[in-house]
């Protein structure tokens, strides 16, 4: 039989021993921060992959730090664009099981 085989993939549920370790150390194992260069603001800074915003630069995803999201909303609205609203959690770090799909 193939009942196994159908079932959809369940997520991984971090133990709360994980999160501890993130607390208390700064990293865990199982959890993801991806660090770069500010498009804006030319500062490093870090952000979840999977949601922060960005801006889209000749066709490439540049990902902006939470300043420069609030530096451009003023301007955005201005021209009548919507304002730019990251996901609560797009400078946290993020379960790499989000990472998969
Ligand atoms: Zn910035």
């Amino acid at each position: 039989m193939t009942d196994k085989a159908r079932k959809p993939p369940t997520q991984p549920t971090p133990p709360a021993e994980a999160i501890e370790r993130w607390d208390d150390e700064g990293g865990a194992m199982g959890y993801v921060f991806a660090h770069s260069i500010c498009f804006g603001c030319k500062q490093p800074f870090a952000y979840n992959p999977m949601k922060v915003p960005s801006i889209r630069v000749d066709g490439v995803r540049e990902p902006i730090c939470q300043t420069c999201v609030d530096r451009i909303n003023p301007e955005r609205i201005k021209k009548g664009l919507p304002p730019i609203v990251p996901a609560a959690d797009a400078y946290e770090p993020c379960d790499e099981s989000e990472l998969d799909g």
